[in-house]
């Protein structure tokens, strides 16, 4: 008989997991206590759209995630729209920078020379922050913030302003002047320091749940596993060589499963009070102790038909002058059905998350209108304002995130806050899932 293995939470950690024991012969039970899969990159539907809970962009370094998208049967040019590394501002806004699809790090040279809205001393500075941080290793002896790395690295306010802070906020979402200086240069070393296609940027066609999630799901199905949606896992129970999972919900109602092995992947605050009652109370303390940065995705939908002239832009943000978007993103360009509806990101978001919704979706419709150059984008036909409270951990410095291994034989935890190179991304809950996935194998 097939050795049985329990995944408790379906986001992309846990569906990580699943893919990977199912991929190794296991027979996989996936418990999801919300009726959809992926967590907090899930789709959502409002207004009869289907939309996703947050805007998300994967990277080209994403390597685990792409290789289990793969395994799981996702095409990926239809699920995804690759494009350069850019940070392109709308005409007049900021600065256009555009990688051409040569080999690194030429790419980055040539893109360096050709930008616009940037003076020669912004140029000079960025070129010698890819050098200085190269010579390093991108390593530091004692990590330290982003600003405070910035300003090592000589760079200039304006390159302050329209490359790195928003870059910072998009990857780490948290603030330069408390993000992980380190972190961030593993985030750049993957990306700008590797090769081209790594630095590319990929823009989901598909919904977030279609992307990954849902395949994964049918993936352990066709391998004689199950999916459990609207089911909460309240109590794991270690048993002679496995482990008892006491669930209710779903259309089981409450049920007792065993299963050989688990892999706990529902988050750091659910994950804690399970692994608290089964006796590992200094790793639970260690979940409940993170500091968390919301994210608010702004959609809103014009006629069909309105367009960016890209897929997307960097925007300069500026809470005093109540312009909080960071960056637009035309929906219609990724995919048909979703022509004229726009989203547009907030990262760190805590100002704008506290705003009332109407009001932060009013001044967002205006920013849009007077950045663009577009009057009527100021009268979008319905909008939607979601915030995710407990969007990313603040990925601070020297922050001490804990292994997979949790300490018991046949149990590992998975999730985007375990130990990683990465800040809270797809691909630090991707990789966590595959290192807990084969650790739980080996019962250690
Ligand atoms: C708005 C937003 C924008 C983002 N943008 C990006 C981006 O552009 N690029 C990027 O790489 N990353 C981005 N991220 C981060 C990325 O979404 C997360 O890092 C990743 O989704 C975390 O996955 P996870 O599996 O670790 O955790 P989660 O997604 O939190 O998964 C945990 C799951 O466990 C379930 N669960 C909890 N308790 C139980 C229980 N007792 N029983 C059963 N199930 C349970 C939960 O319902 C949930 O589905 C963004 C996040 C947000 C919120």
């Amino acid at each position: 008989m097939a050795n049985t293995a329990a995944v408790v939470g379906a986001g992309w950690a846990g569906c990580a997991a699943a893919v990977e024991l199912a991929h190794a012969g296991y027979h996989v039970t996936l418990y999801e206590a919300a009726r959809t899969l992926g967590g907090r990159a899930r789709a959502v539907d409002v207004n009869g759209a289907r939309l996703d809970n947050g805007q998300h962009i994967l990277l080209g370094a994403y390597a685990e995630t792409l290789r289990l998208m793969r395994l799981a049967g996702v095409d990926r040019a239809q699920a995804i729209l690759t494009l350069p590394l850019q940070m392109r501002y709308p005409p007049g806004h900021g600065m256009d920078f555009v990688a051409p699809r040569l080999p690194a790090p030429l790419h980055l040279a040539i893109a360096l020379l050709r930008a616009r809205g940037l003076a020669g001393a912004d140029k000079m500075a960025l070129a010698r922050f890819s050098t200085t941080a190269r010579w390093m290793d991108w390593t530091l002896h004692k990590d330290c913030s982003v600003s405070e790395l910035l300003a090592r690295f000589d760079q200039t306010p304006r390159l302050i302003q329209l490359m790195w802070r928003p870059l910072c906020l998009a990857a780490l979402n948290t603030v330069p002047e408390r993000a992980s200086a380190q972190v961030f240069l593993h985030v750049l070393r993957d990306s700008l320091g590797a090769r081209r296609s790594s630095s590319d940027m990929l823009l989901p066609k598909a919904d977030l749940t279609a992307l990954f999630p849902a395949a994964a799901g049918a993936y352990i199905e066709a391998r004689g596993g199950s999916v459990r949606t609207g089911t909460k896992v309240q109590a794991l129970r270690a048993q002679q060589d496995g482990w008892q999972l006491d669930a209710s919900g779903g259309a089981d109602g409450q049920t007792q499963t065993r299963a050989d092995v688990v892999v706990l992947a529902a988050g750091a605050p659910a994950s804690a009070p399970l692994l608290a009652a089964v006796g590992q109370t200094a790793l639970a303390a260690q979940l409940d102790a993170f500091d968390y940065e919301p994210i608010t995705t702004c959609y809103l939908q014009y006629a069909a038909g309105t367009r960016l002239d890209l897929p997307f832009y960097a925007l300069v943000d500026d809470p005093a002058n109540l312009h909080f978007g960071q960056f637009v993103f035309d929906r219609g360009q990724l995919d048909e059905v979703q022509s004229g509806l726009f989203a547009v990101v907030i990262s760190a978001a805590a100002e704008a998350a506290a705003m009332e919704r109407d009001a932060l979706a009013d001044a967002i419709a205006a920013q849009l209108a007077s950045v663009l150059g577009q009057p009527a984008l100021r009268q979008p036909l319905w909008t939607q304002v979601i915030t995710e409270k407990r969007a990313t951990f603040a990925c601070t410095p020297g922050l001490l995130r804990p292994q997979v291994a949790s300490g018991l034989p046949g149990l590992a935890i998975a999730g985007d806050y375990t130990a990683s190179n990465y800040p809270a991304t797809l691909e630090a809950a991707v990789r966590s899932g595959v290192a807990a996935a084969r650790a739980v194998q080996t019962r250690a």
